[in-house]
């Protein structure tokens, strides 16, 4: 299957004497390893040696040209997850002329993505670290379409979730095994290496303890766009958010109230909720819906997705699988459980995932509180919370903590004995801290589109200044709105005035509902000030300040 790639539709020897003559060209983006997507006219690689390999010859480009910086520690990242030493991607040199000495090259025509998958056989490292990168890289660069070949060099095999992976591209993926299928030297005509970090929300914790990334640069708007593809590549039929046409109001409510409901997704191997049963009947009885249970075990995951994206409730144990709740409808809540001495505030993937701006989905979490609930197993092996490889006395100290405290990743044998636990959920509890915190419906007509949009600079900043007596004076502020307000319906604008006496390091910041001001409190006279204005609509909507006023009164 891996040999469909065809030498059909190049020319071989004009490609061969392209790569002699030019030898490899290599531009990248990026000022760091970390932040770093680089595009190749002929990379090589040789299967022999595992290594990339970068031409020389008089026209060959490398840019950034780094010398032995290159290795310090690397060129790029060659998964989305930063800065990890397992993950680096870097190519060997050679002139073109040794291509005189070496196998006959195999050309790949298509447009190639080089990139490792971090860890493949986990579902939320499968979404967060490899397909919403690779989605969004793609888009990045035009012609890595739909046509384009991906190239897997972590090394691993399919894995679990290759059928989704398939969707990124037409065309099969590659792994690093099967290079060696196209022979000894094999040169993508026109590759990229390295993957976008833009769309990423969590760091694992292997430098400081797990939690949201300090800088999210993606919104639950891409996410979705994202999840909307992936169900059209699925052949799920999508709810569209606009459909109301047909019908009175009224009915139609009445219909979406009786289709709502819940989605239990259950894990069947490890992590279990033990009294599932239970836990089902109380949500129906509670919310007056129906509730379905799906779990990896049991379903294709386009069957799961379907269900999940009409959900208006995904309730499951802390886990891989919960990362599915990016494809649930806008409005719907998710709920996530967590076992006992586990601290829901120091875990908060999903939590993160569900309160990006614009995901509009409320989040909810549960803990085991009660030690006689929880059922531990001190004897599987280690990788699944097993302690008794553990001295007597650290295993008598997990045992007796009731915190599992922050950590580092992967490895550490109390966080793993506490995660893999069973939980008996207490039924009370549950209801109590779910009804507590959905009390409050988001209301998705609120946080539309417009809601998104920021103002402009204010136009037209001006000041006017007045001695009144030697120790009074007066500064009045006035501006024209923002070009874009005239276009938009706003609930709310108010102007924000920042003023500083020159040479000082504080300044008082005003709210105004109105286009100008005269101030007078705190104004003295022959004072230089400089002055800021800016408008937030509805609040929290910021825009930028208009050029500083200097004000001398
Ligand atoms: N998994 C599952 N059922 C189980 C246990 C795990 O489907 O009973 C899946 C899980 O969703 C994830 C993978 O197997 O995709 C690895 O699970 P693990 O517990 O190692 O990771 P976690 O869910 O804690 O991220």
């Amino acid at each position: 299957q891996s040999q469909e790639v065809s030498q059909a539709r190049i020319d071989y020897h004009a490609a061969l004497l392209a790569l002699q003559e030019h030898g490899t060209r290599m531009v990248c983006t990026g000022k760091m390893h970390t932040d770093r997507i680089c595009r190749f006219d002929y990379l090589c690689y040789c299967s022999e040696a595992e290594e990339f390999v970068f031409f020389h010859s008089n026209s060959s480009v490398m840019l950034p040209n780094l010398g032995p910086r290159r290795f310090q520690p690397a060129l790029l990242d060659l998964s989305s997850v930063e800065d990890h030493n397992t993950q680096y991607f870097n190519f060997l040199e050679l002139p073109a002329a040794a291509l005189k000495f070496m196998p006959k090259p195999v050309f790949v025509p298509d447009v190639t993505l080089i990139l490792n998958r971090f860890n493949p056989d986990n579902l939320m490292h499968v979404f967060h670290d490899d397909l919403l990168p690779a989605f969004y890289t793609m888009k990045q660069y035009s012609d890595l379409d739909d046509e384009a070949r991906l190239v897997f060099m972590e090394g691993w095999g399919e894995g679990p979730h290759f059928d989704l992976y398939r969707l990124l591209s037409s065309k099969q993926p590659l792994l690093k095994e099967q290079l060696r299928n196209f022979g000894k030297l094999m040169c993508f005509t026109k590759s990229y290496v390295g993957l976008s970090k833009m769309t990423t929300w969590y760091q694992y914790g292997f430098v400081q303890p797990q939690g949201p990334k300090a800088n999210i640069l993606v919104s639950g708007n891409e996410i979705r766009q994202f999840a909307k593809a992936m169900m059209e590549r699925m052949n799920i039929t999508m709810v569209e958010e606009t459909e109301k046409d047909a019908g009175s109001v009224e009915e139609e409510k009445e219909k979406e109230k009786k289709d709502e409901y819940i989605v239990v997704f259950s894990r069947s191997s490890t992590r279990l909720i033990l009294n599932e049963a239970e836990l089902i009947m109380a949500l129906a009885q509670e919310f007056q819906m129906r509730v379905v249970t799906v779990s990896l075990e049991e379903q294709s995951f386009p069957s799961i997705i379907q269900i999940i994206s009409r959900a208006s409730m995904l309730v499951s144990m802390h886990g891989a699988q919960l990362v599915t709740s990016l494809f649930l409808p806008r409005g719907a809540a998710v709920v996530e459980l967590f076992p006992f001495a586990v601290n829901p505030e120091q875990y908060t993937p999903y939590k993160t995932l569900a309160s990006l701006p614009g995901m509009d989905l409320q989040y909810v979490s549960w803990r085991n509180t009660m030690e006689e609930n929880t059922v531990t197993h001190p004897d599987r092996p280690w990788e699944q919370g097993g302690i008794t490889h553990l001295e007597k006395d650290e295993q008598e100290r997990i045992l007796a903590s009731k915190d599992v405290p922050r950590h580092l990743c992967c490895r550490n044998p109390e966080w793993l004995f506490r995660i893999y636990q069973d939980t008996l959920v207490d039924i009370p509890s549950f209801l109590e801290v779910l009804k507590e915190g959905l009390r409050t419906r988001p209301n998705l007509k609120k946080t539309k589109l417009a809601n998104t949009v920021h103002p402009g600079r204010v136009r037209e900043p001006q000041c006017h200044t007045s001695v009144q007596a030697t120790n009074e004076a007066k500064l009045t502020v006035s501006w024209q709105i923002p070009w874009n307000l005239k276009y938009l319906k706003v609930r709310e604008v108010k102007y924000e005035v920042w003023i500083q006496e020159q040479g000082e390091n504080t300044y008082m910041p005003y709210i105004l509902p109105q286009q100008n001001y005269t101030f007078s409190e705190n104004i003295k006279p022959f004072t230089t000030y400089l002055v800021w204005v800016r408008c937030i609509f509805n609040k929290n909507l910021l825009g930028p300040f208009a050029d500083v006023l200097m004000c001398r009164t």
